[in-house]
């Protein structure tokens, strides 16, 4: 089968997880780095970026699973601290005012 590239994961365990996510909607893909870690003994075996490929036919399909992923993290990221009165707009815990109607 014709396998394309579809993410660069940082390391063995964001891979596994991203096939995962990919098993989870029956899309069969591939890992290309894992094994690279046995030769290099003294990385730390976070630094070892992961290619994961998937089936060209489910290129497109498995972008949209990536990017919602991806999405997730960045809300992950943001800590959510208080919702506006006025608007009720959620704004991240660094935020002074509403970002939305500056209030
Ligand atoms: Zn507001």
């Amino acid at each position: 089968m014709d396998y394309r590239l579809l993410y660069k994961a940082a390391n063995n365990y964001e891979a596994y997880f991203i096939q995962g996510l990919l098993k989870n909607n029956l899309i069969k893909s591939q890992l290309l780095g894992e094994n690279l870690s046995v030769g290099i003994g003294e990385l730390p075996i976070d630094v070892i970026q992961v290619d994961i490929l998937v089936p060209k036919n489910k290129l497109n399909e498995s972008i949209k699973i990536i990017s919602d992923y991806e999405k997730n993290l960045k809300y992950k990221e943001n800590k959510i601290e208080w919702i506006c009165k006025d608007c009720k707009e959620i704004n991240p815990e660094n935020f002074g005012i509403c970002w939305n109607c500056n209030k």
